[in-house]
């Protein structure tokens, strides 16, 4: 009996905790969120992030929002030989926020550090080919890995942003990775709200994978990029990619797709463009 009585003093308490911890996260988010940005950052997401000016006032100001809560939250560091000034913190934050609109947001809860690359990088990748492993180089624009970090390279992170038409964007992509790794793995399919949202996802992504894949191999052109045919989880975050910087065409040449997007980002992007 004691035992019980214990175990139920204890699971309040901590439920208490959890949720003292949460309210104090939400408020001080919401000051965050209250603070202007100032006049210069504004110039220089009118000048780096054409994106930015597109949006209409209402998402700009949301947008500039969770830029204060990104910046505040998450660490930068560099790679190489690069010095990390306000500027680039804000333009990477700027975009991987762009994922967060309209919709609730815990900020990409499990990346806790950014690391910088002056440039595309060599990284060590493992390699299984006729039953050998082999460590080969790899060149790398960016990545994401599911418990911590995303690592970029910043000057693929400025030409990404600073042309928002070409469906290349390595922020977005990174990000779109880590909304695809909050359940742990990266399988091509972030968190939904239920069942039904799961199921219509698969349906309508197995099959535009699926014809990504033919048409790469039989050397057809695509408004989605041939890289997303390496994977699902790549799928996805290359879509993430034509979904915000060629919305027009995605809608064009692939109605349901971008329908299944606009229902998971809560944005529409081709009212931006048009
Ligand atoms: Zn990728």
């Amino acid at each position: 009996m004691t035992l019980i009585i214990i175990s139920i003093i204890a699971t309040v308490v901590w439920c208490y905790v959890l949720w003292g911890k949460a309210y104090f996260i939400e408020n001080s988010r919401n000051k965050l969120r209250a603070k202007p940005l100032t006049t210069e950052q504004l110039l220089v997401l009118s000048r780096t992030m054409p994106l930015y000016s597109r949006l209409p006032k209402s998402l700009q100001v949301q947008l500039c929002g969770h830029i204060q809560v990104f910046l505040a939250e998450k660490q930068f560091s560099a790679g190489g030989e690069l010095t990390i000034n306000d500027n680039m913190r804000l333009l990477i934050a700027a975009n991987a926020c762009l994922l967060l609109l309209n919709r609730h947001s815990n900020y990409f809860t499990n990346v806790k550090s950014i690391v910088l690359y002056p440039s595309a990088y060599r990284a060590k990748q493992t390699s299984h080919q006729h039953g050998t492993v082999a460590q080969v180089d790899q060149i790398r624009l960016g990545e994401s890995w599911p418990w911590g970090t995303i690592v970029l390279s910043w000057s693929d992170s400025l030409q990404g942003s600073a042309n928002e038409e070409d469906g290349h964007n390595v922020i977005l992509h990174e990000f779109a990775h880590q909304l695809d790794q909050q359940n742990g793995g990266a399988t091509g399919t972030p968190k939904l709200s239920d069942k039904n949202s799961y199921k219509h996802w698969h349906g309508i992504f197995s099959e535009e994978y699926n014809t990504l894949r033919k048409k790469v191999c039989a050397q057809k052109r695509s408004v989605i990029d041939a890289y997303g045919a390496t994977n699902e989880a790549e799928f996805f975050a290359v879509v993430t990619e034509t979904f915000f910087e060629r919305p027009l065409e995605l809608r064009q040449q692939h109605p349901a797709l971008y329908e299944t997007l606009y229902q998971y980002y809560q944005v529409d992007p081709v009212s931006w463009f048009e």
